[in-house]
């Protein structure tokens, strides 16, 4: 897989793509999204990476063109598969699509401590260290805390137990303490997904059989 850092040379990725390729964007390197967008068009699958707050309307813009570009042939994840989540009422959540599962995702920095993901090792949560056995990482703090979340977001019924999107994120952007503000642009992008999904639906339903 290809990342995308700052100042990455699409042209050149476009000119000679390696095979099994993805363009791999983050918050520093999408810009308003147009390169996100011709690298898709070009037949790069592109993945978001796993942050929280983007600039202002990338998320819902390249959500859009999920949607409605007619020559699209590439997915753009995690839109492809929350969108399948959404179509079919269930499926797999982004614990799952931004490889955060509790007990089968794991992330060692530099020094061999263990984390669940380099989001969690930034911010200073470990399991242990890659000296220390699985009993040891279940009894973390920070195990405990994240095998607590969901009972967590219904028992304190926190913004995540009232947004119409958990079945969709289950909570991933508020999981680590930020606030609510964290995932709006996630929120609005959710809701074009949803939205398309219903308008299909309704068509096919009021289609003439
Ligand atoms: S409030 Fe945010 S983090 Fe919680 S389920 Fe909704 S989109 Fe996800």
């Amino acid at each position: 897989m290809w990342a995308a850092e700052e100042g990455a040379d699409l042209e050149a990725l476009l000119a000679h793509p390696p095979r099994s390729c993805s363009y791999v964007v983050t918050p520093a390197s999408v810009g308003d999204g147009e390169a996100a967008v011709r690298a898709s068009l070009a037949g790069l699958p592109v993945h978001l990476s796993p942050a929280a707050v983007w600039p202002d309307g990338v998320l819902e813009r390249l959500a859009e063109h999920f949607l409605y570009a007619a020559d699209l042939e590439v997915p753009i994840e995690p839109f492809a598969t929350a969108a399948q989540t959404i179509a079919r009422g269930r499926g797999p959540d982004l614990w799952v699509l931004l490889r955060e599962e509790l007990g089968r995702d794991f992330f060692v920095d530099v020094e061999g401590r263990v984390s669940l993901s380099e989001r969690w090792a930034r911010q200073g949560f470990f399991f242990g260290t890659v000296h220390d056995d699985l009993d040891t990482f279940e009894a973390s703090d920070l195990w405990q805390r994240l095998a607590a979340w969901r009972p967590h977001v219904f028992a304190e019924v926190t913004a995540c137990a009232t947004c119409a999107h958990f079945p969709t994120c289950g909570g991933f952007w508020l999981a680590d303490g930020s606030d609510e503000s964290a995932c709006r642009g996630w929120q609005a992008a959710f809701q074009l997904l949803a939205d398309a999904w219903r308008t299909h639906r309704d068509d096919l339903t009021d289609a003439p059989s």
